[in-house]
């Protein structure tokens, strides 16, 4: 590695670890998960192109964060599926490693993808891994936000005493930790020990007063407080902080916390006898139920025709597949059609050609020149027929040719070409001009054959009038050859110069040229079987341009 690259690999780590930071420090409520997502993806290609394998662990963490919140945004399960199976990975990565923190970030987000399965005994493993990384953390606040998660746990199983323990450790740890004091007065309120409630959450109140974007702990303090009140039969209390807690859930949007409101609300106005209070909260909290459920069945609703789409896309897809191999095998069955049709045909064919040539010589003197043209014709249209099954034959066979790497001089397949049509490019200087052309791979026979039609096609296709001249030359670019065969013929109208390169398409009637139509469709499999292009360029009256771009290695393509 030079040194030059080696800088420009750490400054590459250096971008893709800053994208990371950025996204970690993001504030939580004015995220931008599409953002984030396009930014956090493209962190992962780089990590992945300079195989930075720590990049890659960590942005496949970030991504799988983003999905969680995409689903407690969407509720789709999916992103949940995505992100464990992201964490999956990166945990393998940071526990190979020996990556503490990392390792105990990846198992807390597992555990809450485990908590929105409502699967709290797999939550809470995780929940214990991840502290049991975090234990070996110098920052101890660090560990307190672990032993707080095991709480949740302890509470959703209804685990009290084990609740209890891990508060306990907590609190040891961070004494005015806010989020572990409302916690304990939580546990204490659901073991309906309601003076400790209210000391544990009234002192956590005070350390909330110092921080941020806690409305969802003061809205709970509120609630707990008030119904503690309720129970104690405080209700002017008890309505004063019920309320209190409703302003905030109202504020927040807290559709939740609006209902369990709502509900001890209604219990408090029934208790005052104030029933028409209390009908009034009883049908609040019913149509907020309602709205929240609505709201769930359109996210439902929303999956599904996601889901649906999706079926429906891969039905497309799998239709598409299935015409493709129909295509294939129809296109096999024809070729093996065509192969074992021409093959049987020439037999026949042989019989008649023989004996008509029999019969030529034997009655020649026997008939009369009417007979002699009519049996002309005979002779005539068997050797046609030869020949359109001579050419079917290779074709089919060529369809069959895999693509070679022989080493080809197209200088020596021009002039074995040029032998052929009995042409030598010194003496014929005014009829064909080749200039020296490269060396290219792929399977000669194939090749030959396709600059001999297109040679052929040349001499055929001359003006009556006028002497024939043609010119061989070629250009490379980027590994490609392109060869280009130019004649002063007929020409060829625009409209038919894609035409020409399928099977049996002709211009002229059998009088005029003879062919099969068959050459320039042997020339396109050819150049397509060695992944190149051809193609014409022509004026009628004016000549016509062959052009065949090749790739000097067609097995690289
Ligand atoms: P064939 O030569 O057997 O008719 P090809 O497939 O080789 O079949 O060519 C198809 C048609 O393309 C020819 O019938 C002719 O009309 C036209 N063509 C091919 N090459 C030339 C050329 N060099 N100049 C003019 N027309 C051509």
């Amino acid at each position: 590695m030079t040194i030059g690259s080696q800088e420009n690999i750490t400054e590459q780590i250096n971008e893709i670890n800053a994208t990371l930071d950025w996204y970690w420090a993001l504030n939580e409520s004015s995220i931008d998960l599409k953002e984030a997502f396009e930014k956090v993806s493209l962190a992962k290609e780089k990590a992945i192109t300079i195989e930075y394998s720590f990049g890659i662990a960590r942005s496949q963490m970030c991504l799988a964060n983003i999905y969680i919140k995409d689903f407690q945004k969407f509720e789709s399960t999916s992103a949940l599926i995505k992100a464990m199976k992201l964490l999956k990975q990166a945990i393998k990565y940071f526990e190979d490693e020996g990556i503490s923190k990392h390792s105990s970030w990846c198992h807390n987000m597992i555990a809450w993808i485990y908590f929105y399965t409502n699967d709290h005994i797999k939550r809470l493993k995780h929940n214990l891994a991840g502290y049991s990384f975090a234990i070996n953390d110098p920052e101890r606040t660090y560990e307190v936000i672990h032993l707080n998660n095991i709480v949740d746990t302890y509470i959703s199983l209804n685990d009290y005493k084990n609740a209890n323990i891990y508060l306990d450790k907590s609190l040891k740890i961070s004494p005015n930790n806010a989020v572990a004091l409302i916690k304990k007065g939580k546990v204490k309120y659901l073991q309906e020990d309601f003076d400790e409630a209210k000391e544990y959450i009234e002192n956590a109140l005070t350390q909330f007063d110092k921080r941020k974007n806690v409305e969802r702990f003061y809205c709970s303090a509120n609630v707990m407080l008030g119904d503690i009140a309720y129970e104690k039969e405080a209700y002017k209390t008890a309505e004063k902080l019920l309320k209190k807690g409703l302003k905030i859930a109202d504020d927040s949007n807290i559709i939740e916390k609006q209902i369990e409101i709502h509900l001890l609300l209604a219990k408090v106005f029934t208790a005052k006898k104030n029933f028409l209070h209390a009908t009034e909260c009883y049908e609040k909290y019913f149509e907020l139920r309602k709205k929240l459920n609505a709201e769930s069945l359109k996210n439902k609703v929303q999956e599904f025709e996601y889901e649906e789409k999706l079926i429906q896309l891969n039905d497309a897809f799998a239709e598409v597949e299935s015409e493709k191999e129909n295509l294939k095998r129809n296109n096999r069955n024809l070729e093996n059609f065509a192969h074992v049709a021409s093959h049987d045909m020439k037999e026949p064919l042989r019989m008649i050609r023989s004996f008509s040539q029999l019969l030529e010589r034997s009655i020649d003197t026997k008939i009369d020149d009417n007979e002699k043209e009519y049996l002309g014709y005979i002779t005539n249209s068997a050797n046609r027929l030869n020949i359109l099954i001579n050419d079917i034959l290779d074709y089919s066979k060529l369809t069959q040719m895999k693509v070679g790497s022989e080493k080809i001089d197209l200088n020596e397949v021009f002039k074995q070409i040029l032998t052929d049509f009995n042409l030598n490019a010194e003496k014929d200087i005014d009829t064909i001009s080749i200039a020296s052309l490269p060396t290219i791979l792929g399977v000669e026979s194939a090749i030959t054959r396709l600059f001999r039609n297109l040679i052929s096609n040349a001499i055929k296709f001359a003006k009556k009038d006028e002497p024939i001249k043609i010119k061989v030359n070629s250009t490379k670019e980027n590994n490609i050859v392109t060869i280009k065969i130019e004649d002063n013929g007929i020409g060829i109208l625009t409209d038919n110069q894609s035409i020409i390169f399928e099977m049996f398409s002709r211009l002229h009637a059998k009088n005029e040229y003879d062919g099969s139509g068959i050459g320039l469709a042997a020339c396109a499999h050819i150049v397509k079987m060695h992944h190149g292009k051809i193609w014409v360029e022509s004026e009628i009256g004016e000549g016509s341009t062959f052009f065949v771009s090749l790739p000097v290695n067609p097995k690289k393509e």
